[in-house]
């Protein structure tokens, strides 16, 4: 039973898993943007696996490629041998890329994770430009393993390898409710910039001309924090100048996820890396990093991995790209998403304890804060991520899976499937509005 079960796997499993403590529930089948519990309950699944469902579980689309696959008797594990399955998979991502990939960009195979194909775009840049230094942004979140671990912001996820990697300078990413300079909206940006370039130009107290540059153009778990598009061209402006590849890891903000089919769109920039995995995978895993071809200096076998060649995953994945494309998901995530900010941004006009409603398609983010105490100097309310934490009990008493974020945990995300439908985002928001009530009493 379900009891069992949760008890089972506390007593066995490591004490580093958090999922499963937050959210005690024990899925047993899922379809869609629902998923049942081992006791009957049904829940609408606003986590998709960690942003990587865009066609929520189980779509048929791809469950029907993994079937051929199987059905084919095609290998399942292929290392980076060449197979038609991969030929698919590259063609049809490539379809969806900037141009700039598709004419003349080089693709490179991970393996499994997102934090594998960080550490090789962290690594191809070192190598091909023969510095060391990275400049990552504060909130930034890139993976756990060495060098994706050393570009992520948190502290916390940071300390148990000491101070992270010294090579690692990090620069304020523009958050408009807490700005690292407390100043808001586009002046806030403007200033992150400045401070980039000046660090960047600076004979004696700025950086060494680093090897790359990494940032996400919406964080996802630094709180749900879309970027001005205007902060990101100048980015690419700054970096463009100065010869500084600029990687943009699109993990979590890709396949339609923000309303355009990757994050950059928004922009119009292009990055000379872009670091893709979860939805690529179609629910299955899958990381690749895709690039100019001017940074491949790679000697043949620099980089490599035994799970870069899941023929599953791959199959998934081409089944999901083209879903996303043919049925204009980017298109309704925007929509859908806009109506939502639209809902919560009402709700918040009566909820004090509702800091601040942000995002970009379906990444959305709603910080929650103190509201009995002061404001800082800038106008903010210390977060809350207590009250966070009983807004996902609440939600998950009333059938709604929703996660937290952030600086401070006090973010409630959500990232449903780009599939859900027009009564379920009315469910969504109707029991996360609940939730929040009984939370405030
Ligand atoms: N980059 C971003 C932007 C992410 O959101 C994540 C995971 N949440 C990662 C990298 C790491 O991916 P993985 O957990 O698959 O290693």
């Amino acid at each position: 039973n379900a009891e069992g079960i949760l008890r089972r796997q506390a007593a066995r499993e490591s004490a580093a898993r958090t999922y499963a403590r937050s959210l005690p529930i024990v899925p047993v089948r899922a379809r869609g943007m629902t998923i049942e519990g081992a006791d009957g309950r049904r829940y609408l699944d606003c986590l998709s696996g960690a942003g990587t469902l865009a066609l929520g579980h189980n779509h048929p689309v791809a469950l029907e490629a993994i079937r051929s696959v199987l059905d084919s008797g095609a290998p399942l594990q292929v290392l980076d041998l060449a197979t038609p399955v991969k030929d698919a998979f590259t063609t049809a991502l490539f379809e969806t890329l900037p141009p700039q990939f598709a004419e003349s960009g080089r693709i490179q195979f991970c393996g499994p994770a997102g934090t594998d194909a960080v550490e090789a775009a962290v690594k191809l840049v070192r190598t091909a430009t023969g510095r060391s230094g990275l400049l990552a942004f504060s909130g930034a979140y890139h993976g756990m393993t060495a060098a994706a671990l050393a570009a992520t912001g948190d502290l916390a996820a940071r300390a148990a390898v000491g101070e992270g990697d010294a090579r690692v300078t990090r620069l304020p990413y523009p958050y408009d409710y807490r700005c690292p300079f407390g100043v808001g909206g586009s002046r806030g940006a403007e200033l992150s910039a400045r401070w980039t370039a000046t660090l960047l130009d600076d004979p004696k107290g700025g950086v060494q001309p680093p090897a790359g540059m990494i940032l996400e153009a919406v964080q996802g778990e630094g709180g749900v924090i879309p970027a001005p598009d205007a902060w990101l061209r100048r980015m690419r402006e700054i970096t463009e100048t100065r010869g500084v590849p600029l990687i943009v890891d699109e993990v979590q903000t890709g396949v339609g996820r923000t309303g355009a089919f990757w994050a950059v769109e928004h922009s119009g920039i292009v990055p000379d890396v872009m670091v893709l995995s979860k939805a690529i995978g179609g629910s299955l895993p899958l990381a690749v990093i895709v690039y100019r071809e001017e940074l491949d200096a790679w000697r043949p076998g620099a980089h490599a991995g035994t799970f870069r060649g899941n023929q599953l995953a791959m199959a998934a994945g081409t089944a999901t790209l083209r879903f996303v494309h043919e049925n204009r998901l980017a298109e309704r995530a925007a929509t859908v998403g806009a109506r939502m900010l639209t809902r919560l941004r009402g709700l918040a006009a009566h909820h004090p304890c509702i800091g601040d409603v942000r995002g970009r398609g379906l990444m959305i983010g709603v910080e929650l804060v103190d509201a009995d105490a002061a404001r800082d100097e800038y106008g903010a309310l210390p977060a809350s991520p207590q009250l966070a934490g009983v807004v996902q009990a609440e939600a998950l008493r009333r059938g709604l899976i929703v996660e937290l974020g952030g600086r401070h945990g006090s973010v409630v995300r959500l990232l449903p499937p780009l599939i859900i439908t027009d009564e379920q985002t009315e469910a969504v928001l109707d029991r996360l509005t609940d939730a929040i009530a009984a939370a405030e009493r």
